[in-house]
């Protein structure tokens, strides 16, 4: 049973949200939404650790649909950044807010970037490209990701200054119209760069929370120094080129992190 504590724990962490968040704010949705994300996840780890090959796969695609068509689509709650702005200067904590105070926000100083190796539905698309390691060196333009943060903020700001009206209608459309562009550059990027994971590196908004707070995250992937052999496997799957093998807080893209476990599993000497 040992080996079945962390799908138990996630299953936990989510539940409490979960209940509290049912309580506290009497909205039985809270219950479902993240009872259903934390069995997802749940049995996402029961299936690695049973070696199913493609389980990370299947609650990136139990998580991510749900959230883009359930929640996006059919719900109509703007779940990107801009969505965040828009219910934050709303004073609201529903919605966007909660779920980037729990994916984004506070949630990776325990998980990390899980959310983008299981959550994401930009990812859960992009992951499906032919270059799931990096066929070309990393460039040096991730300061792409501080323009788009500052627009999205942009964007929200001037309209409630510009005392916009029917922004509920604005969101729903910013929310059709943002992930029809970050599907595009995403794709367009990715053969670009022969790099599936090239728009999280450069150009996602979203890693402006997510990269500090999962430099304390409380999972992650360390070395067994004793059992390392030095082969360079680990690096070489990896599609976010961390230096997993430095088990420092400030290893080479430390914060990139996704959890995906690649290196774990690739390892020859289950150093990992
Ligand atoms: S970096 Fe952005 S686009 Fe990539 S997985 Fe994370 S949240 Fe999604
Ligand atoms: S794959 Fe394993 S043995 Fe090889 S360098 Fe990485 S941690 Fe060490
Ligand atoms: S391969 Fe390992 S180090 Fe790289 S992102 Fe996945 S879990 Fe993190």
């Amino acid at each position: 049973m040992k080996k079945y504590a962390m799908p138990i724990l996630m299953l936990a962490v989510f539940e409490t949200i979960a209940i509290t968040l049912w309580l506290t704010k009497d909205n039985l949705f809270y219950l479902f939404n993240f009872s259903y994300i934390g069995c997802s996840i749940a049995l996402g780890v029961f299936l690695f650790i049973r070696k199913y090959r493609y389980a990370r796969r299947i609650v990136q695609l139990l998580v991510g649909f749900y959230m883009l068509v359930y929640l996006g689509l059919i719900c109509q709650e703007n779940m990107q950044i801009e969505g965040f702005w828009y219910y934050l200067f709303s004073g609201v904590f529903e919605a966007a807010t909660i779920h980037y105070a729990v994916a984004k926000i506070f949630g990776p100083l325990i998980f990390g970037r899980g959310w983008c190796g299981y959550a994401c539905w930009t990812a859960m698309v992009l992951d499906f490209l032919p270059y799931q390691t990096p066929a070309r060196p990393r460039k040096k333009i991730g300061w792409i990701r501080y323009c788009t943060f500052v627009l999205s903020l942009l964007f929200v700001s001037a309209l409630f200054l510009a005392y916009a009206g029917n922004l509920e209608r604005i969101m729903f459309w910013a929310f059709i119209i943002g992930n029809v562009v970050y599907y595009a550059v995403g794709i367009i990027l990715a053969y670009a760069f022969k790099d599936n994971r090239a728009f999280c590196k450069y150009i996602c908004p979203i890693t402006v929370f997510l990269k500090p707070m999962s430099h304390f995250a409380l999972m992650r992937v360390t070395c067994d120094k004793e059992k390392c052999i030095s082969c360079g496997k680990c690096k070489s799957v990896c599609p976010m080129d961390v230096d997993v093998t430095d088990n420092s807080r400030n290893r080479k893209n430390g914060t990139e992190c996704i959890l995906c476990m690649e290196c774990v599993r690739n390892c020859p000497k289950k150093a990992l």
